[in-house]
């Protein structure tokens, strides 16, 4: 088993959802132009990531390029987190979750779900393993501040996928009442591994984060305000406050083993247009 070694490793790419029935009646064009395997131009403006993801990419290929590494790494003793940025229905929840029992519409999470499971039942049988799961959904901003974590011990992918249902259910009767919710709210998904050796009593730990972020047109300033503290950047540290939603849950996957991809999800709509440049100016902002 790898040793966690303290480096963080941060990765950027970009994925474009295909224009929907609505753009292409309204006669919206198609603004990016792909540019080989990871650049994007728009408006005469090229940003280059990790990876780029052009329309037709499918769930299956991005899980394999850019998320089935991570489930290594977790079981190897690192943190790992993935987000996912991006105005709303630019694709992200798509992106995260998908659609959750439906084997060629299914998401990162999912995935990463029957993945740990299998990586577990070719381990060692010597290693006992705990996986814990824990969902929270919430919001910085203050008069929508709600957090509504359902956490529990899990012993399948199936039992992984009820955590989602719940606390979807959860999060729709607690924000009934609240305008805009799912865009102003984030959701992050905790997967917690431990696993021990029986013999040795050898103990390894890791953590995988996966964050489906609110609408970057309602709150970007304080998202990148929260990256930039979680991307480890210390000397602004002290600026951020301490409410700050995501902060608070995900401060102790700041340890220096971490492995983080963000995910800068676009339309490709030119009614878009402005929105998808500054989600790409961010993207590159972050690299
Ligand atoms: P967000 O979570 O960013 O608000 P969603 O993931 O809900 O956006 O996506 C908005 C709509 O676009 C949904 O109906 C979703 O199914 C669709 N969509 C998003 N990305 C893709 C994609 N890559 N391919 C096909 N449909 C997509
Ligand atoms: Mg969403």
């Amino acid at each position: 088993m790898a040793d966690a070694t303290s480096e963080c490793n941060i990765k950027v790419l970009c994925r474009f959802r295909p224009l929907n029935q609505s753009e292409i009646l309204r006669g919206d064009q198609f603004i990016p132009t792909f540019l080989g395997d990871d650049s994007v131009s728009v408006g005469g403006r090229s940003y280059v990531f990790d990876r780029v993801f052009p329309t037709n990419t499918t769930q299956e290929q991005v899980y394999n390029t850019c998320a089935k590494q991570i489930v290594k790494d977790v079981l190897g003793g690192y943190n790992g987190t993935i987000f996912a940025y991006g105005q709303t229905a630019s694709g992200k929840t798509h992106t995260m979750e998908g659609k959750l029992h439906d084997p060629n519409q299914m998401g990162i999470i999912p995935r990463i779900a029957e993945d740990i499971f299998n990586h577990i039942f070719g381990m060692d049988e010597n290693l006992e393993f705990h996986i814990k799961t824990n969902l929270a959904v919430g919001s910085d901003d203050a008069h929508l501040s709600l957090a509504t974590p359902t956490s529990r011990f899990v012993s399948s992918p199936d039992e992984v996928m009820d955590v989602i249902d719940e606390g979807k259910n959860n999060r729709h009767v607690a924000v009934t009442n609240m305008n805009e919710h799912s865009s102003r709210s984030h959701s992050i998904f905790l997967i917690n591994i431990k696993q021990e050796h029986v013999e040795t009593e050898q103990k390894l730990c890791g953590k995988l984060y996966l964050v489906d972020l609110a609408g970057s047109e309602k709150v970007r300033l304080h998202i990148l305000v929260c990256l930039v503290y979680l991307a480890g950047l210390s000397a602004l540290t002290h600026f951020i406050p301490s409410s700050c939603f995501m902060t608070r849950i995900l401060q102790d996957s700041l340890g220096g083993n971490c492995r983080t991809t963000m995910f800068i999800c676009c339309s490709p709509s030119s009614f878009n247009d402005a929105e998808t440049k500054s989600t790409l100016m961010f993207g590159q902002r972050a690299k």
